[in-house]
């Protein structure tokens, strides 16, 4: 195991993001080493346990390209995998390229700290070990940090409470049980069917109703991943120049432009599909336009009111707030059947507020609620929460969550102009989150890579951002995003589902394709928009 004290680079995180970085430094032959807060690898398919925990891309997809090998040797079994089988396949990555030996697990990094006259990052740990290294690549995650759970009194409650992104590795046993469940984004879609099979009575709080289409996930037949073993390099390629890092016919014609008939029959088409963009990428404005999306989101309402008995409890479920897309989708399977059950509750905080907590349950705005045990699917303190819980500070001992104060600002959401040789992979407005993120890290940690490479053939020691190419960035990050609907919903891509939290767009909607095809080009013009220095540094390696 590496314990180096001086080091080439150091990564924090040791998900898909931080191994294959990893991996890749290490070919370079640079001496590296990994922190790691949880007590292996896999990043949130190890801290994701939550009964029904489960990727919507699909398996074939969702995973490494840069092994050929790997990639015919790996045997998924799903459609969409379950947390287990994708926590076995990184571990298996992990094993077989073995990198567990340059990670340092239950380690948390509390602070970095860039040294002007050096040139290097200083990194302090929990542990209170210290590490020295010329590049710091931040693999924190932007789905790491739950959100606090914002409900009065929470500590009141005497029973256990369980948020999905920390769930006990032995589980949860929910037989005979009264469960409160509050939240009902992707993680509350996926384990209320699960729970709901279990508890003697499930109450589940909906603030906001999700767009959830029916996931329709089955074993995989060996005669299909033959198939795409067979072309997997060309379907690879497809991936790297798609929009969402998940290849698609691409869209020609708006939704208002054909008649309900044909833009119905397309819709039930993408929805026999089952795939989270299948019906979202069938014309060219549903991210753009309410009406066109008005079209896309009444054919899943539609759906709603079919799946559910009750038409009360249908409309409750029924998203109507906000346009179809703008907060992430929900790939489900049996969720809305879930409220059919006699013993499966739903409580509409829009009309009954939760209130607060109470010792023996939930209090909402109407009455009180009692159970055994508390779930909270609550999400996340996206895109910026890990980055920002660590003391990052940068020229001049410039906090980085200070310069963020009004929001993260980044060049590609790769660097950040006052904090030289940070990188951060899948950072803020970059497409990230919205794609399939194994294809958006690969792409980073490759862009990472070669611009490693680079600066030490050509004998530069630090490379910058500037603050000209980090506003411009924002300025078209913004533009961009303006020209859809995602600003109109409160979501946590805005950044609003913190309190207190900047109201942003933190993710970059221009396409995965395109923006690779824009990184590239920068690297291609001697890293336009970023300043190099030449001064001699002393070197670890
Ligand atoms: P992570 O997997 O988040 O790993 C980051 C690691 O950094 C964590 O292990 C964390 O402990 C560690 N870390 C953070 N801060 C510190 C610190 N200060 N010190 C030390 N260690 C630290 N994406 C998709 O494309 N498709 C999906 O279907 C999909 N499903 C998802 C389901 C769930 C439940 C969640 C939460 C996310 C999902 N995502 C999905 C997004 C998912 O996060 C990415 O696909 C991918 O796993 C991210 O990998 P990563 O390595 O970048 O980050
Ligand atoms: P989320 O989408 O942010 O959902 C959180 C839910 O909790 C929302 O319904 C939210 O309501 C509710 N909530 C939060 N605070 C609340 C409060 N104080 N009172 C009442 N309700 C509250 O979080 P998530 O479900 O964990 O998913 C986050 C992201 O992780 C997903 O969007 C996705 O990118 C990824 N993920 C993917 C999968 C998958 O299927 N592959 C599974 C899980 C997660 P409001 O909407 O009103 O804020």
């Amino acid at each position: 195991m590496t314990n180096d004290r001086t080091v080439d680079a150091v990564i924090v995180g040791a998900g898909i993001a931080g191994l294959y970085q990893l991996y890749r430094l290490r070919e370079l032959g640079l001496s590296t080493r990994v922190f790691e807060t949880g007590d292996d690898v896999g990043g949130t398919w190890y801290w994701n346990r939550y009964p029904g925990a489960r990727c919507d891309v699909e398996s074939l997809s969702y995973s490494y390209s840069f092994s050929p090998e790997l990639e015919q040797e790996w045997e998924w079994t799903e459609r969409y995998p379950a947390q287990p089988e994708i926590l076995r396949y990184v571990s298996h990555v992990a094993d077989r390229f073995d990198l567990r030996k340059d990670v340092t697990f239950r380690t948390r990094v509390v602070s970095t700290v860039y040294d002007d006259s050096t040139g290097r990052w200083r990194v302090d740990t929990d542990s209170g070990e210290t590490v020295d290294a010329q590049y710091l690549i931040m693999a924190t995650g932007c789905l790491s940090r739950s959100k606090d759970i914002d409900i009065p009194g929470r500590e009141r409650f005497q029973g256990p409470t369980y948020h999905t992104a920390h769930w006990p590795h032995e589980g949860v046993d929910f037989t005979g049980m009264r469960v409160g469940l509050v939240g009902t984004g992707s993680s509350g879609v996926q384990s209320i069917p699960i729970i709901a099979a279990q508890a003697a009575e499930l109450t589940v709080f909906q603030r906001t109703p999700a767009y959830s289409l029916a996931a329709r996930n089955r074993p995989l037949e060996p005669s299909e991943i033959d198939a795409m073993k067979a072309e997997y390099r060309q379907w690879r390629e497809k991936q790297r120049t798609s929009g969402f890092g998940v290849p698609v016919p691409e869209a020609t014609e708006s939704a208002l432009a054909v008649s309900e008939a044909e833009r119905n029959a397309k819709y039930e088409a993408g929805w026999q599909e089952g795939t989270l963009v299948s019906i979202l990428a069938g014309y060219t404005d549903t991210l753009a336009d309410a009406a066109a999306n008005d079209t896309a989101a009444e054919f899943v309402r539609q759906k709603i009111r079919e799946r559910v008995t009750d038409p009360d409890i249908a409309e409750t479920l029924s998203p109507r707030s906000y346009p179809f897309g703008t907060k992430r989708p929900c790939l489900d399977t049996g969720y809305y059947e879930t409220f059919n059950e006699p013993h499966v509750h739903l409580v509409d905080l829009r009309k009954t507020p939760l209130a607060e907590a109470t010792e023996r349950g939930l209090r909402t705005s109407e009455r009180d609620y009692e159970f055994d045990v508390l779930v909270f699917a609550t999400g996340f303190d996206a895109m910026t929460g890990a980055l920002n819980a660590i003391d990052i500070r940068g020229r001049g001992g410039v906090l980085l969550r200070e310069k963020w104060a009004e929001g993260p600002r980044t060049y590609l959401g790769l660097a950040v102009s006052g904090f030289p040789n940070l990188f951060t992979i899948t950072g803020p407005s970059s497409p990230s989150v919205l794609s399939n993120m194994v294809v958006s890290i690969e792409q980073h940690v490759e862009w990472i890579t070669d611009c490693i490479v680079e600066l030490r053939e050509r004998g530069i020691a630090t490379i910058e951002a500037t603050t000209e190419a980090e506003d411009e960035w924002a300025e078209h990050v913004e533009e961009v995003g303006n020209m859809t609907l995602y600003p109109t919903a409160d979501s946590w891509y805005m950044g609003s589902n913190v309190p207190g939290k900047p109201r942003m767009f933190m993710a970059y909607i221009g396409g995965v394709g395109a923006y690779r095809e824009r990184c590239d080009a920068i690297a291609a013009n001697g890293y336009e928009g970023f300043r190099l220095e030449e001064r001699v540094l002393s070197s670890a390696s």
